[in-house]
């Protein structure tokens, strides 16, 4: 991983009156672009020409200036740099470019070190743990002993996965068992509250040493599972897989916003501990059971694509902020007050 001093120095040769927000075009760029907007930026997307089309074709999002690349695994790094570019990581920027975006000479937004911990479900249990989250179980193959569901290696999003429930039908239907997970499934309704954790910031829940904000909240739509009723109910019988399609909104029950807030804080104070901190946004992706119970089964450790439900804010932000807030804009706001207050290097790494 490159130095956090390698990145500042390069951040302190950068005109700060001429900082531009760059993104991969994929994700959640479009939110990204149209936030940075709002908040006075110029924007750069780095896009594959496939995708030019796409990216031009929303006047209020489309970021001022296209990087054109053959493959969106191939950051533009140099040139960013020389565009006094501070980069924004998303999902996509965490799966596909062939230089992992720690190893990258750019300025990124947040700190880079947490995608290492995305990235790793070893890290990612270690961090969960000290985060005080409730977990599902984790099993060997032979101690299978109710319904489980088991991840495929990389393969975030829920592709590939599998529900078995004993050890033979493990056996029967894993064939690639390579760096898999056997998690225990866990029964209930998903929710996905987006935080944004402020090292400085003025409003929110107190977290470590800042304020942790809840900027809006999503439930995903995944094939084949979430329209099982309708497969069901015409008698036509369907594995059920996990594949993400979209987002809906969800607001949850207000008494469940206090253990949804503790959840977030121990998220970001561990984050402190583990890796020096996690500034900026993150998820927390949880399923409540019917005693009202979270669990935890992953983190993402930067903006989710849930968060495009809401451009111009949510029922959480409008609590909040007075102007439309998407995490997108707050992105852009915190990189902007980072420059007047002198402290971009608490943001940026
Ligand atoms: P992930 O790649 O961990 O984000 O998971 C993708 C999808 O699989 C989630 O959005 C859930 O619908 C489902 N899923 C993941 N882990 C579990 C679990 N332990 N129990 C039930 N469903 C899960």
């Amino acid at each position: 991983m490159i130095t956090k001093q390698e990145i500042h120095k390069l951040l302190e040769s950068y005109d700060q009156k001429k900082i531009k927000i760059a993104t991969v075009c994929s994700h959640s760029a479009l939110q990204i672009f149209h936030g940075a907007r709002a908040e006075g930026f110029k924007t750069i997307g780095i896009v594959t020409k496939d995708k030019l089309p796409i990216y031009e074709a929303f006047p209020n999002a489309r970021p001022d200036e296209f990087i054109v690349v053959d493959s969106i695994a191939d950051i533009p790094i140099d040139d960013l740099a020389a565009k006094n570019a501070i980069l924004i990581p998303h999902g996509s920027l965490v799966e596909y470019p062939k230089l992992r975006a720690e190893d990258m000479k750019i300025p990124i937004f947040g700190n880079r070190a947490s995608l290492r911990f995305e990235r790793s479900r070893s890290l990612m249990f270690d961090w969960m743990t000290q985060a005080g989250l409730k977990i599902p179980k984790i099993f060997k193959p032979d101690e299978i002993d109710r319904p489980c569901i088991v991840k495929s290696a990389g393969a975030k999003g829920g592709y590939g996965y599998k529900v078995v429930k004993t050890p033979e039908e493990f056996y029967r239907r894993v064939t690639d068992r390579n760096d898999i997970i056997i998690q225990e499934y866990l029964v209930g309704i998903r929710v996905y509250p987006h935080f944004f954790y402020s090292p400085f910031g003025k409003i929110g829940y107190p977290a470590g040493k800042g304020k942790l904000e809840l900027m809006s909240m999503d439930r995903r739509v995944e094939t084949n599972v979430d329209e099982l009723y309708r497969t069901m109910s015409v008698d036509v019988w369907v594995d059920p897989t996990f594949r993400i399609v979209g987002n809906e909104p969800i607001v949850i029950r207000e008494s469940m916003l206090s253990d949804i807030f503790k959840a977030g804080k121990g998220v970001a104070e561990a984050a402190d501990k583990l890796f020096g901190g996690m500034p900026g946004p993150f998820c927390v992706e949880l399923v409540i059971n019917d005693e009202l119970e979270m669990y935890a089964f992953e983190i993402s450790a930067r903006i989710v694509a849930g968060t495009n439900i809401f451009p111009t804010g949510s029922f959480y932000s409008a609590y909040s902020y007075e102007m439309p807030m998407s995490t997108g804009r707050r992105i852009a706001a915190e990189i902007k007050s980072g420059i007047s207050l002198s402290k971009l290097d608490k943001i940026i790494y």
